[in-house]
């Protein structure tokens, strides 16, 4: 038996969503721009995927503008709203130290073009306190993003509060929901945000396909320039086949979100209490307040890298909270940002659950650990 409990980083393609795709690659292939028949079939089928994504978000078709990923809509939202700002007016972008790289990356290029950045500190549990934006902001800010869930940990953040204050002092706000959609609800109106990404392929639709939600109104420039689609605001054919999965998705998304907050919630804490319980030394990482998906466990005196091979030639697959670049271990910047110590931020595990995960799975995975974990420690305590 094969477990997989990274779905943080992906998830499995539905097979309605599979069905739905290769229709739509079979008898949609018109170019949706195009005035006959088959571009019409094309362009309902694009509607229909755009409607979907409106529902599940609570928004207007007419707000939402297909990307290709959610990196992409990071992207356009920061990138295409700085381009809006008029030039000697606002000059300041505010995010959190916890963001996506999509984000992150994407603020690091803003500055070198000139635009001044602020990345605003978490507490202990991933969460950003309102009173650091307040001090944070200023008249000249023009945008603050900041993630609806953290990737890593989980964490809810108080978007709404958020966003509130940003609108005070006469600044936009975006939210990455690219790790929330389908697992926690999502109303634009309620969150008061202005932009808001998110990505198919995390919540069981195809890969490659993403959209941004932009409030009505919203000033934005392209980052794609090429012919009008998506109201000028990306050009592109677009990836219809992908948007139609990504609508099916959607659909399945908005349901789902009942079952993650009962099933997937009670199978994650079966998994955190069984970990903690068998496992001596080893903690939680994050808020109470977060996607029922998701954990983050650290395991004291154990490299992630290490139970995370471990895990997999055991069939269970994980993640680690560290990236590894160029042979050495990076301690994750969420863990760090949290002020983790080195140390336990290279302990931490991140197991994230699924629509498709069993108890028995969960057994499984909290069965097989003691023993992985018993002979990592060992072998670290003689230096081999
Ligand atoms: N934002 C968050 C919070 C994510 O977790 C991810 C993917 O891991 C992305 C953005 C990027 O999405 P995509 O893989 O569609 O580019």
């Amino acid at each position: 038996m094969r477990i997989y409990l990274d779905h943080n980083a992906t998830t499995p393609v539905d097979s309605t969503v599979i069905e739905a795709m290769d229709h739509a690659l079979r008898n949609c292939f018109g170019n949706p721009s195009s005035v006959h028949a088959y571009g019409q079939t094309a362009k309902a089928a694009l509607d229909g995927g755009r409607a979907a994504v409106a529902e599940l978000l609570n928004a207007q078709p007419s707000e939402i503008l297909f990307t290709g990923s959610g990196t992409e809509a990071d992207n356009l939202a920061l990138r295409g709203l700085a381009a809006a700002v008029q030039p000697g007016t606002k000059n300041h972008l505010i995010a959190t130290a916890i963001e996506h790289e999509a984000v992150l990356n994407t603020l690091k290029a803003l500055n070198r073009t000139g635009w001044t950045t602020s990345l605003l500190p978490v507490d202990e549990t991933g969460t950003v306190d309102p009173t650091s934006l307040e001090q944070a902001i200023t008249d000249d800010t023009a945008l603050v993003s900041v993630m609806h869930a953290n990737n890593e940990i989980g964490t809810i953040q108080p978007i709404s509060e958020l966003a509130t204050i940003a609108h005070q002092h006469g600044a936009l706000f975006h939210t990455d929901a690219v790790q929330t959609a389908g697992k926690y609800p999502i109303d634009v109106a309620t969150l008061g945000v202005d932009l808001l990404s998110i990505s198919a392929h995390k919540f069981n639709g195809p890969k490659g396909v993403g959209a941004l939600w932009v409030r009505r109104g919203t000033r934005l420039i392209p980052e794609m320039t090429g012919g009008g689609q998506e109201k000028n605001r990306r050009a592109g054919t677009e990836n219809v086949p992908a948007i139609v999965g990504l609508g099916v998705a959607a659909r399945l998304a908005k349901k789902a979100v009942e079952h993650q907050s009962k099933v997937t919630a009670k199978l994650r804490d079966d998994l955190e209490s069984g970990i903690l319980s068998v496992v001596s030394d080893t903690f939680i990482n994050g808020s109470s307040n977060r996607v029922p998906n998701t954990t983050n466990i650290s395991f004291t005196g154990v490299e992630a890298e290490s139970l995370l091979i471990a895990l997999d030639l055991a069939g269970i697959a994980v993640s680690t909270g560290s990236a590894c670049s160029s042979g050495t271990l990076e301690p994750s910047h969420v863990l760090k940002a949290m002020g983790l110590s080195t140390h336990r931020a290279q302990n931490s595990i991140r197991f994230s659950l699924g629509l498709n995960n069993t108890e028995t799975e969960i057994v499984r995975t909290i069965q097989t650990l003691p023993t992985l974990v018993h002979k990592l420690r060992a072998l670290s305590r003689t230096g081999s």
